[in-house]
């Protein structure tokens, strides 16, 4: 008898055993795509963004359910068939133009001399500014537009819109970033693009709603990796297209270091202008409003 319990003890253990292991291969699974896709989107070294969220994210309204809400991104190349309307990855093949833009600024380490180089090379780009950061560093932002730059709204506080998954984040991240540039340049951004690029489509058709166009990229400078300049320099150069729309940082997190990008803009633009290049806005490439 007392053998039969100990047998059942030991099938019960076996059987508990199997089935841990295979909800820790689906679970791992689950994390080597998403990292995957977090690379293919050319999004930001996830070891940053937990932190990021932790300080900067507002609890989320309907309470702490966090992972049960998460949406799947979707790929900004089907979003862009979708709503050919609303979300932008590129301009024109038959002109010689090209848009540099800049998430994640206005960042007092490394936003100023991005502005130098722009201006030492007499170059337009686009600023997509967090709100928060504008806030806080409103004469940088007043620099960017005297000198003749874009601003764009790249939400609050850089909030990955798919795991909030609620419209209400949405709006309410939009609106702060709005209220806050109005009151700084005097004009409510058309321009949006969402941090990471993670959007889907109900998020999409809510920024339409809201009048905006939702700016994504065609060459991505992969530069938040912090490679060496010349590595930024060429990610930039063997994908630029006439209507290439470039996606650089001129911002970061607390240990961010953006010297490269800094380093790799002073080969960027001077071999895009050898090559006939001509840079230009992100609205003056796709021929819209920068202003609602
Ligand atoms: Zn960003």
């Amino acid at each position: 008898m007392r053998r039969e319990i100990l047998k059942m003890l030991l099938m019960s253990v076996l059987l508990f055993c199997v089935f841990v292991n295979g909800n820790t291969t689906v679970l791992a699974e689950e994390e080597s795509i998403g990292d995957h896709l977090l690379e293919l989107w050319g999004s930001k070294d996830k070891k940053d963004q937990p932190q990021q969220r932790e300080q900067e994210i507002p609890d989320p309204a309907g309470g702490p359910e966090y992972s049960g809400r998460v949406r799947q991104p979707v790929s900004n190349i089907i979003l862009q068939q979708k709503y050919p309307n609303t979300v932008v990855l590129r301009g024109p093949l038959t002109e010689n133009k090209v848009a540099l833009t800049f998430d994640d600024g206005p960042d007092p380490r490394f936003t100023n001399q991005v502005l130098d180089v722009l201006k030492e090379f007499n170059v337009p780009a686009t600023f997509f500014v967090l709100g928060k950061r504008a806030e806080t560093y409103p004469d940088i932002v007043r620099r960017m537009v005297k000198e003749g730059h874009i601003i764009g709204n790249h939400t609050y506080s850089h909030t990955d819109l798919s795991k909030a998954a609620d419209i209400e984040t949405l709006v309410r991240e939009v609106n702060q970033t709005e209220d806050v540039l109005v009151n700084l340049i005097g004009y409510r951004p058309k321009l949006f693009r969402a941090p990471y690029g993670f959007l889907y489509d109900e998020l999409v058709e809510k920024l339409a709603e809201m009048n905006y166009t939702v700016v994504g990229w065609s060459a991505d400078s992969l530069d938040w990796r912090e490679l060496p300049p010349e590595d930024i320099a060429y990610n930039v150069l063997s994908n630029v297209e006439p209507g290439a729309i470039i996606l650089m940082h001129d911002g970061g997190e607390q240990e961010a270091d953006r010297t490269g990008t800094i380093k790799a803009l002073r080969q960027i633009i001077p071999t895009l202008k050898e090559q006939g290049f001509e840079f230009v806005t992100v609205p003056d490439l796709v021929n819209i409003p920068y202003q609602k």
